[in-house]
């Protein structure tokens, strides 16, 4: 079974806490291991968690405040020293380039690793990967912020015991699944009625960002939403203000968006204890909650049911 899950690197807005690490966060689905906003310490988590630089495939920034990139620099020269075989893909908001090209080339390093840099400058910009497809959506932030999710197309099982009724085997369902449809004796079978779908799963990665149309265009159906709530409805002004989401208002758009699985992260570090994070979302949300903590392993939920065709 191919393996498709979150590892939590840290879980801190802002400043680390002894218990919280600096932001960070590997994605592990199928051939993809995508590593999202690596802060401070990002590269140290790393070697807890199992996932090597030779791992990576691709990285992705959601914007330039140094809680979400200042592991950069570390882990791109990680990369050369573990002299990573092929390209690492690396997505950041093309606004921050300047940034993007210090932290690269932050200090003296024998650079052998090759990135593909391919900025995002437009909101909905589509990436095509072997396993589906990654979209940036514009979120509303003092500076550019881009939010990430990775959409798997829908599927189609075919079922045995329907073939075999209809007498259609070998090269016939190759066909069948390819024209969408097989004449037999003087009758039309189509791919329906001998199949599935087989639903295509979500993740959704949303950091940094007050609320806006961007948030809910990502967590839409998402499978896994790991999503800020910096702060608590206690300080909703604040968070408003500063560009930022309360555990409250990410279970609100987890709920009307359908998510599975919802994952609450990056706190600020005047909250002691977590519980209040998951009691707040709680009233919001019925799914599966994870008030983040650092070096977690969360799975992507089995796929959804799938209907009959
Ligand atoms: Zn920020």
């Amino acid at each position: 079974m191919s393996m498709r899950e979150l590892v939590v690197l840290g879980t801190a807005s802002q400043a680390p806490t002894r218990q919280r690490n600096h932001n960070g966060y590997l994605l592990r689905w199928d051939d993809e291991v995508i590593l999202f906003d690596p802060g401070e310490g990002s590269q140290r988590q790393m070697l807890h968690t199992g996932v090597t630089a030779t791992d990576l495939t691709r990285i992705c920034v959601t914007h330039f405040h140094g809680d979400h990139c200042l592991g950069l620099p570390g882990m791109i020269q990680r990369l050369s020293l573990d002299r990573v075989p092929r390209p690492v893909a690396v997505h950041f908001p093309a606004g921050g380039a300047e940034y993007f090209a210090r932290l690269r080339h932050a200090s003296s390093f024998y650079e052998t690793a090759e990135l593909a840099v391919e900025p995002i400058d437009t909101d909905g910009q589509r990436i095509t990967l072997g396993i589906g497809t990654l979209e940036a959506r514009r979120l509303r932030h003092p500076i550019e912020t881009y939010g990430y999710r990775l959409v798997e197309p829908d599927g189609c099982r075919m079922l045995p015991e329907r073939l075999a009724a209809y007498g259609i085997a070998g090269p016939d369902t190759g066909r069948l699944l390819r024209d969408g449809h097989l004449d037999r004796d003087g009758r039309r079978v189509t791919r329906d009625e001998v199949s599935v779908t087989r639903p295509g799963q979500r993740f959704a990665f949303v950091m940094d960002t007050g609320l806006c149309d961007g948030v809910y265009a990502l967590a839409e159906h998402a499978d896994l939403l790991v999503i800020e709530s910096t702060f608590l409805e206690s300080e909703a002004a604040l968070a408003a203000e500063a560009g930022h989401l309360t555990a409250g208002q990410a279970a609100r758009v987890a709920a009307e968006s359908g998510v599975r699985t919802l994952v609450l992260t990056h706190f600020s570090q005047r909250y002691a204890d977590p519980r209040r994070f998951h009691d707040e979302a709680r009233e919001h949300f019925s799914g599966d909650l994870v008030v983040a903590e650092d070096l977690q392993t969360v799975r992507v939920p089995p796929r959804r049911v799938p209907s009959p065709g």
